[in-house]
């Protein structure tokens, strides 16, 4: 995925599905731990590849784990209270769909999304780069739109506020 916005978009809308279950918060921490790698990437190019081990299917688990393990800190952090469950299912939406998402744009990782074993997901190309950054504008729109609607925009911008 070219832009981390468009998955940040992808998880608003996965937000809308079930606003009280899905911490938006350990969406976000998941987005920023998986690509730590692709910008080490771009800083020391001969230390690490861009995207293997992180954006496997075992690499992804492990950074799901990592940030559950800092759920907590996180909430105190931000001064919030993040569910145990939500959080799951907001990391786990995070890493998973944050894979599949770039195995479409990225070849390499569909190509090593089973690493360490060599099978082809078949995902690279299956849509294509504008396509994609239009359905997650997309999903994202009707997401926010939906939240702004069930009152729950105001309820964290009250948050933010405290
Ligand atoms: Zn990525």
């Amino acid at each position: 995925m070219p832009y981390p916005y468009l998955h940040m978009l992808f998880g608003l809308g996965a937000k809308a599905t079930k606003p009280s279950r899905f911490s938006f918060v350990m969406f976000g921490a998941t987005q920023i731990a998986i690509d730590l790698q692709p910008l080490f990437n771009r800083i020391y190019p001969s230390l690490l590849e861009r995207h293997t081990p992180t954006h496997t299917l075992i690499g992804a688990t492990i950074i799901m784990f990592i940030c559950l393990a800092f759920r907590i800190p996180l909430g105190n952090l931000l001064k919030i209270m993040i569910d145990r469950r939500a959080a799951f299912y907001g990391a786990a939406t995070g890493v998973y769909s944050h894979i599949f998402l770039d195995a479409i744009i990225h070849r390499e990782v569909s190509a090593n999304l089973f690493w360490p074993y060599r099978i082809e997901s078949h995902l690279y190309g299956i849509m294509g780069n504008r396509s994609l950054t239009l359905a997650c504008i997309a999903f994202g729109t009707l997401g926010a739109i939906w939240l702004w609607r069930q009152g729950k925009v105001m309820e964290y911008l009250a948050l933010l506020k405290k």
